[in-house]
């Protein structure tokens, strides 16, 4: 059907989405009494009602069966997290094997580090993309000063050609190829947290193999919003968390990726601990690490069942739907709100520029040119919660699980009023 910017259009839209009923598994904030509309499932997805009932089961086994529920909980605490492993894996396109849950996503990229960032003296350099999440890059910066190096002798930036708002794969391509044999690691946000365009991680892999280094991908932004197949596409690591578009609670537990190749391996760098061991001797309190013959070898500490019990809610969510419906619902949702935005701009001859590239997921980014952080506040004021990124940036995440085509077209109508009134 043709899109129209009306209340009609809105409804007959969601009456024909087959996931609208998954709305209502969610729980939404209210602002003056009523629900908001929810633009930042790609900062902190919104909780679903399931979630209470897996952390209240722990919290009763604790209660009721103390030390005994690591053996003898429903779900047993000693092995909760492998129950994440298959839909998890599904999710970013690996085997069960190659996937685990643990920590969180800085500490996990920076234990992933230990093993895939082994520099020489002859091939030390890392590439990433220009600005990315500071968190990363401090990541990045510390690693190299950890190994003795001058960050600035090791970081390598793609950055945006001057005048345009996305990256160019050929130039990632390029760049690669530059540095050649002293390139040691390729390290990049898949989608990117600013613009929200999606990499050619594919292309991007495959280069960085072909010079012999090794590809890490953080999939903060990516985890449950685009399709991924890190297997096949042959990266070496990733990571992601799991409270974006996955749902599972602020700072919750983190997953982590490792190709097959790298499983089953003693000579492997890492950062060990008991969780790590092989299970079926880990109790015996042996000195020697025999490592997990999964991606949990990297596991250090026993895991943390109340962060991962909302993880696993969550995973039973995606394993119902599957990424195919998501992905099907995110493109049509954010293409409606993509007409909303150009008719609303049309209609007030305002100016605003969506940043956003054709690869892009569920974000748009929209640059304001003239209204600026007042028309953000006149938002969040009217229940658009959106988010603000320096210097005039405002990201809508219309995440396909929970938003309408009303809230869509709701939100037009909103900003309309904002920028009609300032
Ligand atoms: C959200 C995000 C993080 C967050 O890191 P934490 O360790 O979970 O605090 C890291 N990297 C990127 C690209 C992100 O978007």
């Amino acid at each position: 059907m043709t899109f129209k910017n009306t209340l009609s259009c809105a409804q007959e839209l969601d009456k024909n989405d087959p996931l609208r009923s998954y709305r209502n598994e969610f729980h939404f904030p209210k602002v003056n009494g009523k629900q908001v509309i929810y633009f930042t499932g790609n900062s902190l997805g919104l909780q679903p009602k399931r979630t209470k009932k897996y952390v209240d089961d722990v919290m009763t086994d604790w209660a009721e069966l103390a030390v005994e529920g690591h053996f003898y909980a429903e779900k047993p605490w000693w092995d909760y997290h492998e129950r994440l492993a298959k839909p998890l894996a599904k999710v970013v396109g690996a085997l069960p094997e190659e996937v685990s849950v643990m920590n969180t996503l800085t500490v996990n990229l920076h234990l992933l580090m230990v093993s895939f960032y082994t520099p020489t003296a002859k091939r030390f350099k890392i590439i990433c993309e220009e600005k990315a999440f500071p968190s990363d890059q401090y990541m990045l910066q510390s690693q190299a000063r950890f190994h003795g190096f001058d960050p600035n002798n090791v970081i390598v930036e793609v950055k945006k050609r001057e005048g345009e708002h996305a990256w160019r794969t050929e130039d990632f391509l390029d760049k690669i190829n530059e540095v050649g044999d002293e390139l040691a690691l390729v390290l990049i946000g898949g989608v990117n947290y600013y613009n929200g365009q999606v990499l050619d991680m594919e292309a991007i892999t495959k280069a960085g193999k072909s010079v012999g280094a090794n590809v890490g991908w953080d999939l903060a932004h990516g985890v449950g919003n685009v399709e991924l197949k890190l297997h096949d596409w042959g990266a070496d690591f990733a990571a992601w968390c799991s409270y974006k578009y996955m749902n599972s609670g602020p700072g919750n537990a983190s997953g982590i990726y490792v190709h097959e190749h790298y499983l089953n391996r003693k000579d492997i760098p890492r950062f060990e601990g008991w969780w790590g061991t092989k299970k079926d001797t880990r109790f015996l309190m042996k000195p020697e690490f025999e490592p997990m013959e999964n991606a949990d070898a990297w596991q250090i500490s026993n895991a943390p069942i109340l962060a991962v019990a909302p993880y696993l809610a969550s995973l039973e969510l995606f394993e119902e739907v599957g990424m195919p419906a998501l992905i099907e619902k995110r493109d049509k949702i954010s293409a409606y709100l993509e007409f909303i935005l150009r008719e609303i701009d049309a209609d007030v001859d305002s100016s605003f520029e969506i940043i956003t590239p054709k690869d892009r997921g569920c974000q748009l980014s929209v640059f304001l040119h003239g209204e600026g952080k007042a028309l953000f506040n006149y938002l969040m004021e009217n229940g658009v919660i959106t988010d603000w990124r320096e210097p005039n940036v405002i990201r809508l995440a219309p995440a396909p699980f929970y938003c309408s085509y009303e809230d869509m077209y709701r939100f037009g109508q909103i900003l309309k009023q904002g920028i009609l009134s300032k």
